[in-house]
């Protein structure tokens, strides 16, 4: 019985996904859907990112979390618009529905945004369930977290396009084994993107930024094709 329960939100939830999709396509947006365990760096990511990006590649954010605005308050120094989302309006949901993103997406100017970033609710489990009409799938594992992750949240990294390993500054305090984590992800997803960075020192950004960049392009033209 709850098994049928969950499939019926997740087919209305694919629905609405695909209608944010046309939204966004119709717009020439590209979106990318940002995901991680709390803690993991995403805002931080997000700030360095977008420093780079602008004013190069028109960006827009949408954040969610289940209480405050802090992070949507770090992402708006950077001058792009931004739009919180707090999910406890929404009975505290632990991860981004379609349906509160094309709430949020109506409410956002995107007319001449080249680039839209969805930063999730921190979580490695159910946002890798919810389709929320994204192009690309992210997500950010740092080195403190444990080399196991990928394998203990298969889903998280089976949906993802890229992974970003964070916090690599911190690899010489720690006993953390790189190559066993780079493994453990490729075991789950043989065909993931890896890129080691830290959003602190911003080494391996530029690979980051590259990756972007390529994705918007290649989206570009597709559209244009089409
Ligand atoms: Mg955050
Ligand atoms: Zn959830």
């Amino acid at each position: 019985m709850e098994v049928k329960v969950l499939r019926k939100v997740l087919d209305v939830n694919d629905t609405i996904a695909e209608q944010n999709r046309h939204y966004f396509e119709k717009k020439g947006v590209f979106v990318l859907n940002v995901m991680s365990a709390p803690g993991a760096g995403k805002t931080t990511i997000l700030e360095k990112t977008l420093t780079s990006l602008m004013p190069k590649i028109k960006c827009a954010v949408i954040v969610g979390d289940i209480c405050t605005t802090n992070d949507a308050d770090r992402l708006s120094k950077s001058g792009v618009p931004v739009i919180q989302i707090n999910t406890d309006q929404f009975g505290g949901d632990c991860h981004l529905a379609a349906h509160v993103i094309q709430r949020a997406a109506s409410e956002i100017q995107l007319d001449g945004i080249d680039l839209l970033i969805i930063e999730n609710i921190g979580n490695l489990v159910c946002p890798a369930e919810f389709d929320i009409g994204e192009h690309k799938r992210v997500v950010v594992l740092s080195v403190t977290e444990g080399e196991d992750k990928p394998v203990k949240y298969p889903l998280m990294f089976r949906v993802c396009h890229t992974a970003l390993i964070n916090k690599i500054d911190l690899l010489p305090y720690l006993d953390a084994d790189i190559q066993l984590l780079r493994n453990n992800i490729a075991q789950i997803n043989p065909e993931i993107n890896q890129i080691e960075l830290s959003a602190k020192t911003g080494i391996g950004f530029k690979e980051w930024i590259t990756w972007i960049e390529d994705q918007i392009k290649l989206y570009q033209k597709t559209r244009n094709c089409a």
